[in-house]
């Protein structure tokens, strides 16, 4: 499971004592309700999707007449297949339609809309049913798998969507795992793994994600690529990557497309990644960074950048006044390191601030 904890994207504070609650007979599945773009699926997008919980929950803390204490899912799953924690395990939920309703089941929302993106990706169908498994495991949740629809009047979570909870909320392909946990067994792997700090697999982003389809073409792996290869990691590069797998003799899992430490190395030759020793400088603060400042920390952060070779938004500089260009390099940097790209917002914090001057 690709876990984003509450403290990972920002979530702010209940407004009262959530209530504890021991077990549930299941789950129901929701959905948005309004529209969500269609684009939001693409997997450089992913970087929108952390924010989007930080505005479903303030738009909840907002809503005195429901008086919610929080957001009131227990998780929401992005189309990437990341699963946010909401109001979290052994917690009720206020999404189900009443107080006997919310007792009896726990909810999880998928982001999908009425409009735009009405149909759930497998990432996400993968990423949902994740989430169903941790309430299971973490919250005593129960076998029901249900859809909000089921005993309360609305439409939710949407048509294609309740049509896969009525098959039993299936995982796509018919795989056991999901997320950043096993491959499934059929369709192609997006799920990610992490190889000396590096990202790798679907959705993930960076110029080593380049490098690997520059390979990947030198060594005559390329036909699945019909553009590309680029920064982010799609479909096509899995497929090449299984194509050059199956030549080295691997099988199963092993030829998913999705890289593993050795197959890496014997492609590029090396292992990217890694840090060296030299302690980072101390981190000045999030308050220098971000739309309006202008101080000598922009300029380190972006040479650095640069340096790491997450310079590919500048058109001149860097330079000392923060731009558009800052933002979207420190949210490329984010998105390949595996302990930042649940929130990939741009903005460079304390952990940000180390890798990349690590
Ligand atoms: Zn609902
Ligand atoms: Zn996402």
């Amino acid at each position: 499971m690709q876990f984003v904890s509450r403290s990972a994207w920002g979530a702010r504070p209940s407004r009262y004592a959530l209530a504890y609650i021991g077990s549930t007979r299941g789950v129901k599945v929701h959905y948005e309700g309004s529209p969500v773009p269609a684009a939001l699926a693409r997997p450089e997008n992913h970087g929108q999707c952390a924010g989007r919980v930080r505005d479903i929950q303030a738009s909840h803390l907002a809503n005195r007449d429901e008086d919610y204490s929080d957001i009131a899912y227990n998780a929401m799953v992005c189309p990437h297949g990341y699963v946010y924690e909401g109001r979290g395990a052994h917690r009720k939920t206020g999404a189900n339609g009443n107080q006997s309703l919310n007792q009896a089941h726990y909810a999880v929302c998928a982001m999908v809309g009425d409009s735009g993106l009405t149909n759930p990706t497998d990432a996400q169908l993968n990423g949902v049913r994740d989430a169903i498994e941790w309430l299971r495991s973490s919250g005593g949740a129960g076998s029901e798998i249900k859809g909000h629809r089921d005993g309360y009047a609305t439409s939710c979570p949407g048509g294609p969507l309740y049509a896969w909870v009525q098959r039993g909320a299936p995982r796509p392909g018919g795989g056991s795992g999901g997320g950043g946990g096993t491959p499934p067994t059929g369709g192609l792997a997006r799920y990610t793994v992490t190889i000396n700090g590096l990202v790798y697999g679907y959705g993930a982003h960076g110029d080593h994600v380049t490098a690997v389809g520059k390979a990947l073409v030198a060594k005559k792996f390329g036909r699945h690529y019909s553009e590309g290869p680029g920064p982010t990691w799609t479909d096509s590069d899995t497929e090449n990557y299984a194509d050059y797998q199956k030549s080295l003799g691997l099988s199963g899992s092993d030829a998913d497309g999705v890289p593993g430490e050795s197959s890496l190395k014997q492609l590029l030759g090396y292992l990217p990644g890694g840090t060296s020793a030299k302690p980072a400088p101390p981190f000045p603060g999030a308050d220098k960074f971000g739309p309006g400042s202008n101080n000598a920390y922009v300029t380190a952060l972006g040479n650095q950048l640069v340096k790491k070779g997450y310079g590919s938004h500048y058109t001149e500089g860097p330079g000392p006044r923060w731009g558009e260009a800052d933002r979207l390099n420190v949210r490329d940097f984010q998105l390949s390191r595996a302990e930042l790209r649940g929130d990939p917002d741009g903005i460079p914090g304390p952990t940000t601030w180390r890798l990349l001057f690590s």
